[in-house]
């Protein structure tokens, strides 16, 4: 049976538009959008609508780390060392442990605008880097995490084989991501059949980057063709470029757009260090840019070179990644000021189509999360998935907003806080700020970390 609402402001691929009629049949897909309409019959929303955001990047467990990773010392600190403050935790988690993680995550991305989750999953194996029996074991936390949030998810298995460029061997703090390139191809085999079923997950793959796999290896995995998005780490430290030169005598992303066909189907997360000719010809090469500004700043990456790709075209997403911000307000703010710092200017994302900052900044990183998906999200049109975001109509900011103001008001002035209800695929999976598993989820975090702190 189909539920008609009805919206006094819903962000349309045309721009904001007013007295907007949703039809949602019972696959959870819109089937009808009209503007200027009357309400009828039809359930009224809390105030105006968005498309809920796509996040195209997140590693679900790094969430139990979050703001435990911030203390000085006499050394300057870096990516690396956080890293080998990640494999600690690594060492040690069970599937059942990261079944709670990322259900407790998955519900913080729904309230924070989220309603759909690539996950770059590379915790594959057991404490002492055996297979589980069943290989696909730590992939089912993930899907059942997701499936009790309600959030949807494509999953991104990775290909993790080595430790450094040239096909060095894995370390000791990585033995539980290591594939082979046949394990991994089973892998996909195994999860292929419950994915491409289910109404609100989907697969794609990854390779985790330059450093961890041969493009041998990238040549016989891209060989079977696999299904969905192609996703890769790529450029986020000044030292990967440096090891690559190195190796290579080329740049990463600059090796990786000679040596792969990079195009729509593909994901470059980060591609923080690039230089003119590589922003040029990542942008014309329909990729999309992974960007998660949150996490880059916590990281000390570095600064996406978001003006100039975005005037040559060039494709962009958000992610929240290692999750010390789970928003999509902070995450598109910190994109836009992050320019504004480096350029000494304001207002720098913007086109000629689309001058509010804001607007640009949200839709853009809609259609971006949306290709980087591989699914029918990302716009409220017939035919896409009914995921919704529905900000708070009485909250005085947004109530006395106009159309070029509204979007500016929420991701400049505002927070979170404004969302009130989150659809995914024409269920309620938020109402008036709250999960039905809010209270059974904080008492489980709250166990976890008490046992693995
Ligand atoms: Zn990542």
């Amino acid at each position: 049976m189909s539920q008609r609402y009805f919206a006094d402001q819903a962000l349309l691929p045309t721009g904001w538009a007013s007295q907007v009629l949703l039809e949602v049949d019972a696959t959870g897909t819109l089937t009808d959008v009209s503007p200027n309409s009357t309400p009828g019959n039809a359930q009224r929303l809390a105030g105006p609508v968005l498309p809920g955001m796509p996040n195209l990047h997140s590693h679900a467990f790094q969430r139990a780390m979050a703001g435990l990773a911030e203390m000085g010392s006499s050394q300057p600190d870096s990516f690396w060392s956080w890293r080998e403050r990640m494999y600690g935790l690594v060492d040690r988690l069970t599937p059942d442990q990261v079944g709670v993680i990322a259900q407790a995550l998955y519900i913080e991305m729904l309230k924070g605008g989220y309603t759909q989750v690539s996950e770059f999953h590379y915790l594959h194996h057991d404490t002492s880097g055996q297979a589980y029996s069943d290989p696909a074991e730590m992939a089912w936390a993930i899907t059942g995490a997701a499936e009790r949030s309600g959030i949807a998810l494509t999953l991104l298995p990775v290909l993790y084989a080595h430790s450094g460029f040239g096909g060095q061997p894995p370390n000791h703090g990585q033995r539980r991501f290591i594939h082979d390139v046949p394990e991994f191809l089973k892998l996909l085999e195994r999860l292929a059949p419950h994915l491409t079923d289910h109404p609100t997950q989907a697969l794609g793959m990854a390779f985790h980057s330059l450093r961890a796999v041969t493009l041998k290896e990238m040549q016989e995995v891209l060989a079977t063709n696999p299904i969905g998005p192609r996703h890769i780490h790529v450029a986020e430290q000044q030292r990967e470029v440096d090891e690559s030169l190195v190796y290579s005598g080329k740049r990463p992303v600059r090796w990786l757009l000679d040596n792969v066909a990079v195009d729509e189907r593909w994901c470059l997360i980060h591609a923080t260090h690039l230089d003119d000719t590589e922003v040029r010809d990542l942008a014309a090469c329909g990729a999309v840019a992974g960007l998660c500004p949150t996490t880059e700043a916590n990281l000390g990456d570095g600064l996406f070179r978001a003006v100039e790709y975005a005037a040559q075209g060039g494709r962009l997403g958000i992610g929240s990644d290692s999750h010390v911000s789970l928003d999509v307000v902070e995450e598109l703010r910190l994109l836009e000021y992050g320019q504004r710092l480096a350029t000494q200017q304001r207002n720098c994302l913007h086109d000629s189509a689309i001058r509010p900052v804001a607007d640009w900044l949200y839709r853009s990183a809609l259609a971006g999360g949306a290709q980087a998906s591989g699914q029918p999200i990302g716009a409220l049109e017939v035919g896409k998935r009914a995921d919704l975001v529905v900000l708070d109509g009485s909250d005085p900011y947004l109530a006395t907003s106009k159309d070029d103001t509204r979007l500016g008001r929420w991701l400049f002035g505002g927070s979170k806080q404004q969302i009130c209800d989150v659809m995914v695929a024409g269920r309620w999976v938020i109402q008036q700020r709250r999960h039905a598993l809010d209270d059974a989820n904080r008492a489980a975090l709250t166990r976890l970390f008490t046992e693995i702190n």
